[in-house]
């Protein structure tokens, strides 16, 4: 687990790509410059870490493009201390954007094998999650809500709506791609305003591995 300067040199470079691609939130900024994203892929794609690329993780999975990550992080506007709610842990560095952002995670996977190594590797970089649960992401955390804001990193066919009567009602944010898998995803945003009423926001296409149904 070596995060050398060349590693650290590149992910600097990573971050100026994002600015000129137009991140501007500093401390999302910040996170993306002091994550070692190599550490997070299989080691046959650390040359490819610091692209502003998806890359393949386990079971058939991806690690989600940076510009994508730093872009729905951005949107869940997370001040410190902030209750968040992540559906789709995988490999686990959104998860640590999120840390470094000051939020109290929440994280499910329906991928075993996913779950059991992102639960593994996470403390050992010393991020630690409020909780990493295995389970299905369509139904949220109803224990736990409501949440401050929620980010959905697969693409969801429809908006779940577990995942919208779990946000704080007054200003609670759902950060969600939604589309057909095999299509592109469009980037949309909740906000709550009420009990019944959410503004909602969209921005533009990318493209995500689906948000599959309840397999367990
Ligand atoms: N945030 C991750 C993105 C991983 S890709 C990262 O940066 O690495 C999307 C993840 O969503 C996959 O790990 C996939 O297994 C998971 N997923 C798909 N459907 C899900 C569901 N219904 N509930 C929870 N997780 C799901």
């Amino acid at each position: 687990m070596k995060d050398t300067f060349k590693h650290q040199g590149l992910r600097q470079q990573l971050v100026n790509v994002l600015k000129t691609k137009g991140i501007t939130n500093t401390n999302v900024l910040k996170a993306v410059g002091k994550i070692p994203r190599h550490l997070f892929m299989d080691s046959s794609f650390l040359d490819h870490a610091y692209q502003d690329k998806a890359f393949p993780i386990a079971a058939d999975q991806t690690i989600s493009q940076p510009y994508t990550v730093a872009f729905q992080s951005e949107l869940l506007e997370i001040t410190p201390g902030h209750t968040v709610l992540e559906i789709g842990t995988g490999s686990g560095y959104q998860t640590a954007v999120l840390c470094e952002l000051g939020a109290r995670v929440y994280s499910i996977e329906r991928q075993q094998e996913l779950f059991k190594k992102t639960s593994k590797f996470l403390p050992k970089l010393g991020y630690r999650a409020k909780h990493l649960i295995f389970g299905d992401g369509y139904k949220g955390l109803p224990e736990q809500a409501p949440f401050d804001s929620i980010i959905v990193t697969a693409g969801a066919p429809f908006v779940p709506k577990p995942l919208l009567s779990q946000l704080k009602h007054d200003g609670g944010r759902l950060v969600i791609p939604v589309g057909d898998s095999g299509k592109a995803q469009i980037m949309t945003l909740f906000i709550r305003k009420g009990p019944k009423s959410f503004e909602q926001y969209e921005f533009g296409e990318f493209k995500f591995v689906p948000l599959l149904e309840d397999k367990n």
